[in-house]
């Protein structure tokens, strides 16, 4: 239906509304426009591969068309922000096992008379798509916490890895050598694939849990490459590669953010935590002295850093953390946003939160350009944030904070935390914070940010 020369012309302008997609989605302002083109260029992929190797008659493409319209509308509408990392690893598992559909189906159809680089890249797509799948399963059922979010590690986890690996490379040269054993090679494939992606996804703590949903992420586009190695599709190639590409470089930054090296966390090094029993409210409250009335430190503060965590989006409190914005603003007073690398439950969650309610994105600092600034500080809010804050993680070794990079929230000279209680963040361990000389504000960050407003409005 669709000419050679046509198939290419239309795969590069495909490609490069993707890439631009990407591109815009650099900036806040146009990454909405970006995140619909990339979309919109996903989609014209797909029609286009159905319709060059007439895998469906059109009518049936009208069909799928609109149950995957209104699939994703479902989607779109019923889950809630708060539910999008779970939702995103789920999205980036799906890859995967469509990879592996792709790669399994390729090597039935292949078969005898297909050449090397072929069968090779098809138990690669298998084997790299069905990881991908099982290991986003666990990590969405983690961050949904229908199954705990502690490491799970088997007794000598290490030799697994490897002796998984060594198994997998040796799969793929027996696939190469012998033939018409396509059953037997699927099945070993999807039984080691499962096997890794299963004891590796499980064996992540709380904290590592950022990396590993990245590196996921960027497994599923390499996964969709060699798939299209596979069956030899230059357009699937192009978009798996774009794919893992951008997930290799988000990965490289969560990891760099984190002081982890990607293969220390696929070997397994971090520390289990055991997280204390939380301290019951009352006690914790009277465990230091406030030495000044928050609403004058309030008052005479001049520079403020906000320091939005998981908490704010828990809460939706982003509405008011923007009124709270402009209320300092009105008085005189310089305001900014100071964004961990790894705050809330995915790259990019606090972004996506503030721009909702039209923060200015000239306000939002990455903490390496804001990290200095803190000693100058008159006030730090803290809204819904722990681990990004805990300075433990720059002294309590063993912990699976340890030596990741935090806010210098403790070099201010004022501290306000809305969080909801006392207990640890994410990766379970204890912030000193609480029992030092910070205001704290317990409960909804909601209600206790429009409580402090409501001071102002009396
Ligand atoms: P965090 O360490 O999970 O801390 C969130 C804080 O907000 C907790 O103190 C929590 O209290 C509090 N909170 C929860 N609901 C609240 C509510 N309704 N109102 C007010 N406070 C509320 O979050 P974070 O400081 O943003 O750090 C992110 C953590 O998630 C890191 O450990 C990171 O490694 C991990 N992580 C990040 C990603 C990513 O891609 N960004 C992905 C997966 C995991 P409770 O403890 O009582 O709930």
């Amino acid at each position: 239906m669709i000419s050679n020369l046509a198939y290419y012309i239309i795969s590069a302008v495909i490609v490069l509304v993707i890439l631009l997609g990407i591109y815009l989605m650099s900036r806040v302002k146009t990454a909405r426009l970006g995140n619909g083109l990339s979309a919109l260029g996903l989609l014209a992929a797909t029609i286009t591969i159905l319709l060059k190797y007439e895998i469906i008659e059109i009518w049936q493409l009208h069909i799928y068309f609109q149950i995957g319209i209104i699939i994703g509308l479902v989607m779109a509408f019923k889950v809630k922000m708060i539910n999008m990392p779970q939702m995103i690893a789920l999205l980036n598992g799906l890859g995967g096992l469509a990879s592996t559909i792709v790669g399994g189906f390729a090597l039935y159809q292949i078969g005898a008379g297909a050449d090397t680089f072929s069968i090779i890249s098809s138990v690669l797509a298998i084997l790299i798509g069905n990881i991908t799948f099982v290991g986003s399963l666990i990590a969405a059922l983690k961050l949904s916490r229908i199954i705990s979010q502690k490491p799970v590690r088997i007794k000598f986890y290490g030799v697994f890895i490897i002796l998984n690996i060594i198994l997998m490379v040796a799969l793929i040269f027996v696939s190469a050598f012998i033939k018409n054993i396509e059953l037997i090679i699927l099945l070993a494939s999807l039984i080691l694939s499962t096997l890794f992606g299963l004891i590796f996804s499980l064996s992540i703590g709380g904290a590592d849990m950022p990396i590993t949903i990245s590196l996921l992420n960027s497994l599923s586009g390499v996964a969709a490459s060699i798939s299209g190695l596979a069956i030899g599709d230059p357009l699937l190639v192009a978009v798996g590669a774009i794919v893992g590409a951008s997930g290799l470089i988000l990965t490289r930054i969560m990891a760099k953010a984190m002081n982890k090296p990607v293969l220390h966390i696929i070997m397994g090094k971090t520390t289990i935590s055991h997280k204390q029993p939380p301290k019951e409210k009352e006690e914790l409250k009277e465990t230091f002295i406030q030495t000044k009335d928050p609403y004058q430190i309030f008052d005479e503060a001049e520079e403020v850093i906000i320091v939005p965590g998981y908490g704010m989006a828990v809460a939706q409190a982003q509405f008011l953390v923007k009124e709270l914005t402009d209320f300092i603003k009105s008085k005189g007073g310089h305001v900014r946003f100071a964004i961990h690398p790894v705050a809330g439950r995915m790259p990019g969650h606090m972004n996506v939160l503030l721009a909702e309610v039209d923060v200015d994105y000239d306000d939002l600092y990455d903490m390496d350009s804001i990290n200095d600034d803190f000693k100058d500080t008159d006030l730090v809010i803290i809204i819904g944030a722990n681990d990004v804050v805990n300075p433990s993680a720059k002294t309590e070794e063993g912990t699976p904070l340890y030596g990741m990079p935090i806010l210098h929230v403790d070099e201010a000279r004022n501290i306000f935390i809305f969080n909801y209680d006392t207990m640890p963040g994410y990766s379970g361990v204890d912030n000193p914070l609480y029992t030092s000389d910070v205001h704290l504000f317990l409960g909804d960050a909601k209600v206790t940010l429009q409580e402090f407003l409501n001071h102002y409005k009396k």
